[in-house]
């Protein structure tokens, strides 16, 4: 029965995908306008370069079709004094470890099962909630941790550092606009810097385990630096100070990564 749906529903996808190439063929073959076609092309080529950015932004470690935890890239106390060892070693260990395990138990057996996550959350909207959170929530620690250095803070440098002077005037008013996102996050949430597809840099915030590649963000983009201002992530240490832990945070930013992944995104 199951399996006589999922082909039915497959035969479906199919059938939609081979209706839509159609329907862009006939497009193309009735529009007798070369430089527009060249348009068209242009566009689409444009499209597909951002999608094939996004795919490569996280390598997530996968065992026999299940995600596994990595551990993180530096010991649990590396971050002190700004953040705890207590808190690295729960962060990571139990609620990261938790979003992995939910993210498994809700695409087991499902067309979910073996997709990029960056791939799912293009179409976020379509999926279900436990897949969203829990999706979402190994995606943005696994890009956290990489973000953090015991070697970090201070400022970014080349072109990075010239595009955030040229965006948001200079660097502090961009700490600024970031602290404020940051704190201003009712409740849950992440605080974001993000390339948007014109290659443009926005600071932003999502609540939950959201991010801004999901169809349901607000504002959407490539996030190449982000804060979790879960009180997960810093009440052992700050208790109720999220401003104090927001502030400390510029002390570990991995800068180096922050502008491997600007670098990525626009060439
Ligand atoms: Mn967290």
């Amino acid at each position: 029965m199951d399996n006589k749906k999922s082909l039915m529903r497959f035969s479906l996808m199919i059938a939609a995908v081979f209706f839509l190439a159609s329907c862009q063929q006939t497009t193309d073959r009735t529009d007798g306008n070369e430089q527009r076609a060249e348009e068209t092309i242009e566009v689409s080529e444009t499209t597909e370069s951002q999608v094939m950015n996004v795919e490569q932004q996280i390598n997530l470690t996968m065992k026999d079709g299940m995600y596994t935890l990595d551990p993180l890239p530096y010991a649990f106390d590396a971050l002190e004094p700004h953040i705890d060892a207590r808190t690295m070693e729960i962060h990571h260990g139990k609620h990261h470890q938790a979003y992995v395990n939910k993210l498994n138990d809700a695409i087991k057996d499902t067309e979910l099962a073996g997709m990029n996550l960056e791939d799912i959350f293009q179409n976020m909207s379509k999926h279900p909630a436990g897949v969203r959170n829990n999706g979402g929530g190994h995606w943005n620690h696994s890009l956290f941790w990489q973000l953090l250095s015991p070697d970090g803070g201070g400022q970014p440098g080349g072109k990075l550092l010239e595009e955030i002077e040229a965006q948001f005037e200079s660097f502090d008013k961009f700490q600024e606009k970031f602290n404020n996102a940051a704190a201003t996050r009712f409740g849950s949430g992440w605080a974001w810097l993000i390339v948007d597809a014109d290659g443009k840099l926005h600071v932003t915030s999502t609540p939950n385990q959201d991010n801004p590649l999901m169809d349901v963000a607000d504002d959407r983009g490539v996030p190449i630096l982000g804060l979790d201002v879960w009180e997960h992530a810093y009440y052992l240490n700050y208790q109720n100070r999220r401003p104090d832990y927001i502030n400390s945070f510029w002390n570990v930013v991995n800068w180096a990564e922050v502008e491997r992944r600007y670098s990525e995104l626009v060439k």
